[in-house]
């Protein structure tokens, strides 16, 4: 990590555009070189006075001059929105290919952050490196003009700047911590903005968390990041008016040696306007540093996350192959991280077969297993020991995604989503299951969209259902689904629902409490303390 060479990954980055940032900083080059002609045209007519030839000069610059600055921005800014756009893309991906249980210990505001913030910050530094390119070849191009204006003068000039420099390094230290700082402040933010949106209901109902949360947490963070940004601000302007004012004072020093230097005054003259013109990418220089700073800050954030991130699974690039007789979980354990002193808990080993077509209920207490239990058998979380067996043939993490597409599932955090994946289900039985849960009256499949989602819990949680009907898996797995519905809607799940997905040919696992239906089930296995007794 401490290594990271952000000048590489910003070449990388820019690599698929190396064709147009070439074209950019030509054009960009060109603007500089009208502008210096301009100068020179200017110049010379204020010693010669103005002829036509000087005119003409003028007039065909102005618009290249404009042309050539046009086509540089407009090139830039498109290599920007891809890169961009790019290193969305494939923080994205990561996420979608990311281990469901990291996902589940990563905090949210985390990954806004880099998304977001992380993402702008390392492309406003892309965007500047053409620029920063052209002002470090103009300010050379100066250079070499001053040392050959006068080698003497050029030689001072040159020491008085190592000096500045040496300066302005030892206050970017002390800025360049803030960057760091300042990033963390920004992730601490973003975690209350989404409590105030989550948490919406809960701060309206009681008024002294709502004054804490709004007084000591969000109004006092949204200070910090305030401050900080405002520090870091207030440092480079300070180094960039040193900067800039240091120009000033080796002129004015030039001036006054002007007598023991023994230059005449013409090349002083010379000299002092080249110098200035120098201020121009110095100060472009310079003012990339910050840019730089917080770069690298977003830069570690997301290296840091894609390791965070990282799989060595692969993903199927179809639906895989549903067929199966038997699926066996055999000497299967999984360990939780632990967390402070606390022993992690692990669920297993454990010996299970599902066959085809079963209805099979996983019962227990809560905290006992059950949904880690169904997440291993999803191949949600792999095995931390033992093997999952399809027909008697192992899945490991090159098959592990394929392996998974044979279920569907309903879980007690579910997640609905308004389209319905239903590639391999049927239309009319999903309509049917619509009207079967008493909603197609309240929605509808829609061009393969949910028309609404907007409805109470327990209609939300039996359309998450119909959902998972319609998508045409054979497994279907339903972690508590009946706990929010109805007596009514409860008997018929278990007396009705249930026989029917199985007349249907689904494998069924369910999760439940309700001890009264059991005798829906085939098969019952009871979790306790991670085992099944
Ligand atoms: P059940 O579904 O039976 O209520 P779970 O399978 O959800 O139980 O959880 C079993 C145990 O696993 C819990 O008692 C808890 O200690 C632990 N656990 C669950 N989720 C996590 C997690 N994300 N990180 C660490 N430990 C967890």
């Amino acid at each position: 990590m401490r290594n990271l060479n952000l000048g590489r990954v910003a070449a990388g980055l820019l690599r698929p555009y190396w064709r147009l940032a070439l074209a950019a900083v030509a054009l960009g080059g060109l603007g500089s070189l009208a502008t210096v002609g301009i100068l020179a045209l200017i110049d010379d007519a204020l010693k010669s006075g103005s002829s036509p030839m000087r005119a003409l000069g003028f007039v065909l610059l102005c618009p290249f001059m404009i042309a050539a600055q046009y086509g540089s921005f407009r090139a830039n800014s498109w290599i920007v929105q891809n890169v961009m756009a790019d290193l969305r893309k494939s923080l994205v991906d990561d996420i979608l290919k990311a281990p469901v249980a990291t996902i589940e210990r990563m905090q949210k505001h985390r990954v806004i952050v880099a998304l977001n913030h992380d993402v702008e910050q390392l492309t406003v530094f892309v965007r500047g490196l053409p620029f920063l390119l052209v002002s470090v070849l103009t300010a050379c191009g100066c250079v070499a003009y001053l040392f050959s204006i006068s080698w003497r003068l050029a030689g001072v000039a040159a020491l008085a700047g190592v000096a500045r420099v040496l300066v302005v390094r030892r206050m970017l230290d002390s800025a360049y911590k803030i960057f760091f700082v300042e990033r963390e402040a920004r992730e601490n933010l973003q975690q209350d903005f989404d409590l105030l949106v989550e948490g919406c209901k809960e701060l309206r109902l009681n008024q002294p968390r709502r004054s804490g949360f709004r007084e000591r947490r969000l109004r006092a963070k949204i200070d910090e990041v305030r401050d900080l940004t405002h520090d870091n601000f207030v440092q480079f302007t300070a180094i960039e008016a040193i900067e800039s004012a240091s120009a000033f004072i080796i002129i004015g020093a030039l001036l006054a040696m002007q007598q023991t230097l023994g230059e005449p005054k013409e090349t002083l003259g010379a000299f002092v306007v080249a110098m200035l013109f120098l201020r121009e990418p110095i100060n472009a220089i310079v003012g990339y540093i910050p840019m730089y700073g917080h770069a690298e800050a977003s830069f570690r954030q997301i290296v840091k996350l894609r390791e965070d991130f990282a799989n060595t699974e692969s993903w199927s690039s179809n639906g895989g192959n549903a067929a199966f007789s038997t699926i066996a979980l055999v000497g299967v354990t999984y360990a939780y991280p632990g967390e402070g002193e606390q022993p992690p808990f692990t669920l297993g080993p454990i010996d299970l077969e599902l066959r085809r077509g079963e209805t099979l209920f996983i019962v227990g207490e809560n905290g006992s297993g059950k949904t880690t239990l169904v997440k291993l058998l999803l191949g949600l979380y792999p095995p931390t020991t033992g093997a999952i067996l399809v027909d008697g043939a192992p899945v490991g993490d090159a098959d592990r995604d394929a392996y998974r597409q044979r279920f569907s599932a309903v879980f007690f955090d579910y997640c609905l989503f308004d389209d319905v994946a239903m590639e391999a289900g049927d239309a009319d039985a999903a309509n049917d299951y619509l009207t079967r849960m008493e909603l197609s009256t309240k929605t509808a499949i829609v061009d393969g969209v949910f028309s609404t989602t907007a409805l109470s819990a327990g209609q939300r949680k039996r359309l998450a259902l119909v959902s998972a009907f319609a998508e045409g898996r054979p497994v279907l797995v339903l972690d508590e689904w009946a706990a929010e519905q109805d007596p009514t809607f409860r008997r018929a799940f278990y007396s009705e629902i249930l026989p029917d997905l199985k007349r249907r040919g689904k494998t069924l696992i369910c999760v439940s409490h309700d001890d009264r239906y059991f005798d829906a089930a085939d098969r019952v296995i009871h979790i306790k303390d991670g085992k099944i007794v």
